[in-house]
């Protein structure tokens, strides 16, 4: 299957004696925004006014300024604007409270990102589920996971359905597949094994406790990495052919999953950088646009 930009993709993951493909989320990513532009000036010429994406960001940890940055620059890039709340260290669960309710009430806001993590003394779970389920663009509440879970409509937690698009783009069809997903966070590895499911691959779900995570890796046709420590997932436990997801991102340029020796004889990988990173962005961005054109619709 060709995908209409014409980028090589893999239809078949059994069908592994050819290339690995390299699953470029930056270049998807890239023509995603073009075509969000487009729809945001739809938007404007329609109703006169552009999405809104509403950041918050609690204290001042710098990996978490950067992603907040990185975000606003990509709303900026189509047209859209954002709002930008930041909050002290200090700020009490309460405070965030009400600034998200604030938020929820606030019309010209079409989507809320609560950048994770917030510092330990918030309830963070009890934030999360504050925001709004049409404004939950980064589909971080316990109600839009459970309709999602549900095949209902929600909008998917933003990392894991970017990697579902990627997949998708690539023509990777999962079904029948084994996937195995390394890690089980509310924001990742429990979300993308549950969009895998969904897509009829048979998921098997690992986490710190698992025994024997190197043979289990080893039967994966996809392997998903999520588990935050650099290149812990070795290569030569993954078979040859498989589909390789690096949901991690660390000093050096490198994921959670050891490239170097897997790169040749894999069926497809996500580069790192330049894979997972960029389709986390695109997929709040497109998802506040689609929220959006639903809420300044009404
Ligand atoms: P997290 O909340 O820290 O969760 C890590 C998960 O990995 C936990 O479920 C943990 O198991 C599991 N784990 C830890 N050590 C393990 C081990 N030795 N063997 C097997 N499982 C292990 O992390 P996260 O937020 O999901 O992020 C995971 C990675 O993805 C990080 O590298 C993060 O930077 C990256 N990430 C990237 C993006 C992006 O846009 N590219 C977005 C989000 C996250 P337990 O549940 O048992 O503790």
């Amino acid at each position: 299957m060709t995908p209409p930009d014409g980028t090589t993709t893999n239809s078949n993951v059994d069908a592994m004696t050819q290339t690995p493909v390299v699953l470029d989320g930056k270049a998807l990513a890239g023509r995603m925004e073009e075509d969000l532009k487009e729809r945001v000036g739809t938007l404007l010429a329609r109703t006169g006014r552009v999405p809104v994406l509403a950041t918050i960001l609690v204290g001042t940890d710098p990996a978490s300024e950067i992603y907040v940055k990185m975000k606003r620059n990509a709303c900026k890039r189509v047209g859209m604007d954002s709002r930008k709340i930041a909050l002290p260290e200090e700020a009490t669960t309460g405070e965030l409270l009400d600034e998200i309710g604030r938020l929820n009430d606030d019309s010209g806001v079409c989507g809320i990102l609560l950048q994770h993590p917030v510092p330990a003394h918030i309830d963070e779970r009890s934030c999360f589920d504050r925001i709004d389920l049409a404004k939950d663009v980064d589909g971080v509440t316990c109600l839009g996971f459970g309709r999602m879970v549900m095949n209902e409509p929600a909008w998917g937690s933003a990392t894991p359905a970017g990697i579902i698009t990627l997949l998708d783009h690539y023509g990777i069809d999962v079904t029948g597949k084994r996937a195995v997903v390394v890690g089980r966070s509310p924001i990742l590895g429990k979300p993308i094994a549950m969009m895998l499911l969904n897509k009829h691959a048979t998921v098997t779900i690992c986490h710190s406790r698992t025994a024997g995570l190197p043979e289990i890796v080893s039967t994966a046709d996809i392997v998903v990495g999520a588990l935050g420590k650099p290149e812990y997932i070795k290569s030569d436990w993954i078979r040859d052919g498989a589909v390789v997801i690096d949901a991690g991102y660390h000093k050096g340029g490198i994921g959670d999953i050891e490239l170097d020796g897997i790169r040749e004889r894999c069926g497809a990988y996500t580069p790192v950088p330049g894979g997972v990173g960029p389709m986390t962005i695109v997929t709040l961005i497109s998802q506040t646009v689609a929220s959006a054109e639903r809420l300044l619709s009404e």
